[in-house]
């Protein structure tokens, strides 16, 4: 009974950790399609969308 108390509060610990990680890792960017830019600022998307008048998209991505 120990033995599986122990087991699944490993799971667990696992579970959390690759959730953390997979929060941690993924990030929200806006990314110009057009000009193949991304920006990780809201403010500077707009800015570039009102300057270039090039449409911006919300994107979640990776980051290593
Ligand atoms: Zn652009």
């Amino acid at each position: 009974m120990i033995m599986y108390c122990n087991k699944m509060d490993q799971l667990c610990n696992i579970f959390i950790k690759n959730l953390c990680l997979y929060i941690y890792m993924t990030e929200l960017i806006w990314k110009c399609f057009r000009c193949n830019l991304s920006f990780k600022d809201e403010d500077v998307a707009e800015l570039h969308k009102q300057i270039s008048n090039h449409s911006v998209t919300k994107v979640k991505t990776l980051v290593v």
